[in-house]
């Protein structure tokens, strides 16, 4: 995808924080940082977003499931992380290459999903 800015990251068209790179991945620090650890981890082809995974990503799709505790533990998440995958408009997706946000620190989290009381 010539114009899509995490195509051009995995490319390394632009620069990024690199954290982890293979043949299939890219992980690089979010210029946002939502907390003190966030990263996102990429898959170098371009597909749109979850919504649009299908069976040939399978392997793809777990291989960045397992990748995703080791580097968060690489990165400094000793006692848990949270993972976001915000999907299409309704999920608040922003760029459109499939990403999950790794994100942590030391302090608990805010609550993403109240309970009712
Ligand atoms: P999302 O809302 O899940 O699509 O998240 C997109 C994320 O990409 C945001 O958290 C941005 O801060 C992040 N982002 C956008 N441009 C860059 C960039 N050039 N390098 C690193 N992160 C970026
Ligand atoms: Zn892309």
């Amino acid at each position: 995808m010539e114009n899509c800015i995490f195509c051009k990251i995995v490319r390394e068209e632009i620069p990024s924080k690199k954290v982890y790179e293979d043949a299939d991945v890219f992980a690089f620090h979010d210029i946002h940082p939502a907390a003190p650890i966030h990263f996102m981890l990429v898959p170098k082809q371009h597909i749109d977003s979850l919504a649009d995974v299908e069976d040939k990503h399978s392997s793809l799709l777990g291989k960045m499931m397992l990748l995703i505790p080791r580097l968060a533990k690489e990165e400094g998440c000793t006692d848990g992380f949270r993972t976001i995958i915000n999907t299409g408009r309704v999920g608040g997706q922003e760029v459109y290459h499939l990403h999950v946000h790794i994100i942590g620190g030391t302090e608990r989290l805010p609550v993403m999903i109240p309970h009712p009381k």
